[in-house]
């Protein structure tokens, strides 16, 4: 079976970022055994591994088990209530919405990630059946990935819904552009966009400092270049609270703030 192990020295970034897909399932397995859950994962804690909670409890904040509750359940929602019949998740990792959802209907879902990752996901869960039709693409999505998707039959002429989630913060500037210039060639007007991003002071957010490369304060600006109209809401916000923070974030017009930023957006006409 593929592995995505832990790096042994903190300075690996080829085998930190790929790791950070088992510590993001560690901690959906730890909301999904609480009563009071915002979802339900039963295949996080598989995927996850002894490794990924050793390290969760060891480097992360509870801040951040909340940050990935939230996450998780504002794309949830995204994705349940979506009329797209093709989802693409970039940077899928171990989600396994493609696995745990009620997709009804014809709904084709690519899922694109490092070949690794992806192999690794697909072995553990071979004996789970999806409904709906799954495409997992492992690729770089720094290099050219869009004609693996095309060939994979993905229709740029149809609405889709993306979710880049835990991504573009890994990311170069130049790289983020790029990809966002490649979702947007690729998306028809209406198509929907759901999408995390950090702030630039975030960049020194530990233990993910040096690891983090891509913050920014504007996401609005950033998505309306490539034509989205986006709904931007900090974790902790009317919408993207769920009981989970008990203190409202800092607004936006405060300066140098570490702060997350939560959208969905929608492909302008
Ligand atoms: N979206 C998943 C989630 O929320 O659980 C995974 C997020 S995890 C923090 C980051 C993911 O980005 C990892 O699965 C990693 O392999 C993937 N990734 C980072 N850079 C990538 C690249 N250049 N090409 C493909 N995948 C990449």
């Amino acid at each position: 079976m593929s592995e995505i192990n832990p790096p042994s020295v903190a300075s690996d970034y080829s085998k930190f970022v790929p790791f950070t897909a088992r510590m993001m399932a560690a901690m959906r397995a730890r909301e999904s055994i609480k009563e009071d859950r915002l979802f339900d994962d039963p295949f996080a804690a598989i995927l996850a591994g002894e490794e990924a909670f050793q390290r969760v409890d060891l480097q992360l904040k509870k801040q951040d088990q909340a940050y990935i509750a939230v996450r998780t359940r504002f794309f949830d929602d995204l994705l349940s209530l979506t009329q797209a019949r093709q989802v693409v998740l970039l940077a899928s990792g171990l989600d396994t919405r493609a696995y745990r959802f009620p997709w009804i209907g014809e709904v084709e879902i690519y899922e694109l990630d490092h070949p690794e990752v992806l192999a690794y996901k697909a072995a553990l869960l071979k004996n789970i059946n999806v409904c709906c039709k799954h495409h997992l693409l492992g690729c770089d999505l720094t290099q050219s990935w869009e004609e693996k998707l095309l060939k994979a039959g993905y229709c740029p002429e149809s609405p889709s819904v993306w979710l880049i989630e835990g991504l573009l913060m890994y990311l170069s500037e130049a790289q983020v552009h790029t990809l966002l210039k490649s979702v947007s060639d690729l998306s028809t007007y209406d198509s929907e966009l759901g999408i995390d991003l950090i702030s630039v002071k975030s960049l020194e957010y530990e233990p993910y400092k040096g690891y983090f490369r891509f913050g920014c304060d504007t996401p609005e600006e950033l998505l309306s270049h490539y034509g989205w109209q986006s709904l931007v809401i900090q974790p902790g916000d009317e919408g993207a609270n769920f009981g989970r923070y008990i203190e409202l974030p800092p607004p936006r017009e405060v300066p140098n703030v570490m702060r997350a930023f939560l959208v969905k957006a929608k492909k302008k006409r």
